[in-house]
């Protein structure tokens, strides 16, 4: 009769909803081909940033460090690091002991960085890191101490020794004027000038991925390789000094910032970008720029969820056609919250509930949706992810001329940290595309302070040893 009709209707109709979105979905889904093709593509990129007569125009920079070791124990004194560019600004003090109580005390305290300041002018900028300092500073009573600093910043910097490095780009949610093409040095040491309070001695800058290789490498002398999965993505790893074309000198290592969230920035990653990465880029603070890094990183996959929501939306799929302002606004999916919507703890009904916390109304069959989309896009991320590794550790293996390398990669950044599979996900891909190395992950805590100062320290002694 006529109710079986509709039923066999609205069973259509159903079926009809689910081909489109598994078909919207399947973009996504990458095959162990394509797979190996990004890796592919990395190590092609990774070349051309080293060799001398194509850095120029390479995307993937591989920016020398100008760290030529990992710590060998004898790191020790006070050091005050700061670390900027991740999800938290802090201010650090470092304590390093060596000999038989070797040892690293920390005490740090967050502060904000009000948006108005991060896309501001440079000099509002170093002002309000420097008044964070200066509150760190009365905080432990040290404010004559005239410490050594290491500075964890954690973008793209062309390095000429371990204390100059100009800005390249900004990246990430940054953008105050005035600091591209700068010495970020400088623009530190001008804005503790201009404070007249306390005086500083600013030995290293460090890039997050070197300083988190420096403190598992600390622990695990195998540890040769950074990599951050945060909100931004980056690694780097130590080079053979005759690779590194840029610099002078064929003997030993040199650490090497792959500045790999470039990669793709030429239109190799085209084939496998979707609409959705394109929206994503097209509205991002520089478009254009870092377009693998929008794929795998904390800061933008939620606003690929967000784009893929409201296309579902429009399309009728999702929230009964209706988008809201909150779908409508930028950056309300942050890591956090992807990672609680896809813990599988969750019931559906607390998923619901971190939709409407979110300001978002969603019925049963919304959340089913909603959870799936986060999965795929989060996976995505870790394989593409696990891919560039797989090119790392493979260039490795070739320039040891091993047929086995065994490996330790120190890693930090929120996605890895606080995602219920990215990690799990992105192990399995290294695994399965670079089968001739055996990769061991470490977790680094609290990577890029401790590194930034076991750096310092190193620096410290190398110019002591330089002055005697
Ligand atoms: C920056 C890198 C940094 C990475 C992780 C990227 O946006 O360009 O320098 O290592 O984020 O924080
Ligand atoms: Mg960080």
């Amino acid at each position: 009769g006529k109710g079986a009709a509709m039923v066999t209707a609205v069973a259509y109709r159903l079926a009809e909803q689910s081909k489109q979105i598994s078909q919207i979905l399947s973009e996504f889904r990458l095959t162990t081909e394509q797979l190996l093709e990004v890796k592919n593509r990395m190590r092609v990129e990774i070349q051309n940033g080293l060799s001398k007569s194509t850095h120029e125009s390479a995307t993937v920079k591989m920016l020398p460090t100008f760290v030529q070791s990992t710590p060998n124990g004898t790191e020790h004194g006070d050091f005050l690091a700061l670390d900027l560019g991740g999800t938290n600004f802090r201010v650090l003090l470092v304590k390093i002991r060596s000999g038989k109580k070797r040892s690293v005390e920390m005490h740090n305290k967050i502060y904000a960085i009000p948006l108005e300041v991060m896309q501001g002018t440079g000099e509002e900028l170093f002002d309000h890191i420097v008044h964070c300092i200066s509150d760190f500073l009365d905080y432990m009573g040290m404010k004559n101490a005239r410490l050594p600093l290491g500075f964890t910043f954690s973008f793209p910097c062309k390095q000429t020794s371990l204390d100059a490095g100009t800005l390249v780009t900004w990246t990430k949610g940054f953008k105050a004027t005035d600091c591209e093409g700068e010495d970020v040095v400088g623009l530190l040491r001008d804005a503790i000038k201009r404070r007249e309070e306390f005086e500083l001695d600013v030995v290293a800058i460090v890039n997050d991925t070197v300083g988190t290789m420096m403190t598992c490498a600390y622990e695990e002398p195998t540890c040769e390789v950074g990599l951050i999965a945060g909100t931004g993505s980056n690694a780097c790893y130590m080079e053979e000094m005759r690779n590194v074309e840029m610099v002078d000198g064929d003997d030993g290592q040199m650490c090497v910032n792959m500045e790999w969230g470039a990669f793709g920035d030429n239109g190799c990653l085209d084939d496998m970008r979707t609409e959705y990465d394109r929206a994503v880029d097209d509205l991002s603070l520089n478009p254009g720029k870092q377009r693998y890094e929008k794929m795998c990183s904390g800061m933008y996959l939620g606003e690929i969820v967000r784009n893929i929501l409201i296309d579902m939306t429009k399309k009728g799929f999702l929230f009964r056609g209706q988008i809201s302002e909150t779908l409508k606004t930028r950056g309300i999916f942050e890591t956090k919250f992807l990672s609680q919507i896809e813990s599988d703890r969750l019931a559906l009904l607390q998923v619901r509930s971190i939709l409407q916390h979110l300001g978002l109304d969603s019925t049963c069959d919304d959340s089913i949706i909603v959870k799936e989309v986060c999965g795929i896009v989060s996976r995505r991320a870790a394989q593409l992810c696990g891919a560039g590794m797989a090119a790392v550790v493979e260039k490795i293996r070739e320039n040891r001329g091993v047929d086995h390398l065994k490996i330790t990669v120190g890693v930090d950044g929120t996605l890895y940290k606080l995602h219920p599979h990215f990690s799990l996900i992105m192990h399995q891909t290294v695994n399965e595309l670079a089968p001739k190395c055996s990769v061991n992950f470490l977790l680094s805590e609290d990577g890029s302070g401790k590194g930034a100062a076991l750096i310092t320290a190193v620096g410290c002694r190398l110019r002591q040893e330089l002055n005697s």
